[in-house]
């Protein structure tokens, strides 16, 4: 049987394709583990020969390390530079956050260095609900469409956790002013609310990206990292859940990352990975999608497991009421 190729998805009305995998570089910055650079590179490496086209980074992965690694990575493919999109983000740092014009514009030059690019193809205000919403929609997003037409960028996004952030904004700047926003761990196994979200987005043309399918950790058989966020008791039946997979002979990554890409709506799933190991599964997770279709079975089974903490999630950014 013939290996059907990783999908691609337009992203809202950019006019990209992004592959239906997406590559998420914040592991290079060794926020999950420390990770080589031949390994970083090599994953890099895998993931584009697999079809994954689409690379996410952040100057706060690592502080820098991130955007460092997938810069030599992405050098070490020596394609054209139109063969893969990347994302990078503005406004949050190791330092702290800072949402302002002036520190966003001299932000991009600098993941640019790093990145070892002229351009990156999507700029994104990083996890906005740590800031001031008022100043991302009058100050920050203005500061990027300058970017824009400087051409260091090619379209502009905005991430968070809290989903009221995307309509807060969306609402207030004018239409095809952001195109794409990036939203985490709103539509994995445990958690599906981006779903109520989808057909507003879609009413606008703005471009979906999902990410944490694996809910930063907590859908894998190691678990999360001790950073994790999550409350006692959405750990405890991630990690039951998983447990439970593991004895039937299933993967929960494969499972959750089956789950994640079946909303066609969402333009690409962006998970973290740190080997090319877990490109190639998180590949073969899609590619047996499309072959064969969802394990209905052990998903149902799975979703009983995690109904007492569906859709908990955590606190995040400034508590506004
Ligand atoms: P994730 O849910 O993708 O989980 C990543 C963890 O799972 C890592 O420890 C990784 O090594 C592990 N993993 C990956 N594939 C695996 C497999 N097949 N089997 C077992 N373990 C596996 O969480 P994430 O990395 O936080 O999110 C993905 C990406 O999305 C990030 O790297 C980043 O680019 C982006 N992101 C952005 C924001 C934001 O903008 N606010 C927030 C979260 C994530």
């Amino acid at each position: 049987m013939a290996v059907p190729k990783l999908e691609l998805r337009p992203l809202g009305n950019t006019g990209l394709k992004l592959s239906s995998v997406g590559f998420g570089a914040s592991p290079l910055g060794s926020v999950f583990g420390p990770v080589s650079e031949s390994d970083a590179v090599a994953s890099v490496r895998e993931a584009f020969r697999l079809g994954i086209n689409f690379f996410d980074t952040s100057p706060y992965y690592g502080g820098t390390l991130s955007e460092k690694m997938l810069g030599k990575g992405l050098k070490a493919l020596g394609v054209p530079r139109n063969e893969y999109i990347v994302s990078t983000k503005c406004g949050r740092y190791r330092e702290g956050f800072d949402f302002s014009a002036e520190r966003v514009t001299k932000s991009i030059v600098e993941s640019l260095e790093r990145l070892q690019l002229d351009y990156v193809d999507i700029l994104q205000c990083h996890d906005i609900e740590f800031g001031s919403l008022d100043q991302v929609v009058n100050e920050t997003i203005p500061a990027l469409q300058k970017l824009k037409e400087a051409g260091k960028i090619r379209f502009i996004g905005i991430t968070g956790l809290p989903l009221e952030i995307f309509t807060y904004v969306l609402d207030r700047v004018p239409p095809g002013t952001v195109d794409v926003i990036l939203s985490y761990c709103h539509y994995s196994i445990n958690d599906s609310t981006l779903e109520d979200l989808l057909p507003y987005l879609k009413n606008k043309g703005v471009g979906v990206i999902s990410a944490s399918p694996l809910a930063m950790g907590l859908l894998t058989e190691l678990g999360p990292p001790d950073w994790h966020p999550a409350s006692p008791e959405l750990k405890s039946g991630c990690q039951a859940a998983a447990v439970y997979c593991k004895e039937k002979g299933k993967n929960i990554s494969k499972l959750a990352m089956q789950y994640s890409l079946s909303n066609k709506d969402i333009s690409s799933v962006l998970v973290g990975m740190n080997s090319v190991k877990q490109v190639e599964e998180n590949v073969a997770a899609a590619t047996e999608l499309a072959l064969f279709g969802k394990d209905l079975e052990t998903l149902s089974e799975i979703e009983a497991i995690l109904k007492p903490v569906k859709n908990q999630t955590w606190p995040s950014g400034i508590q506004r009421s």
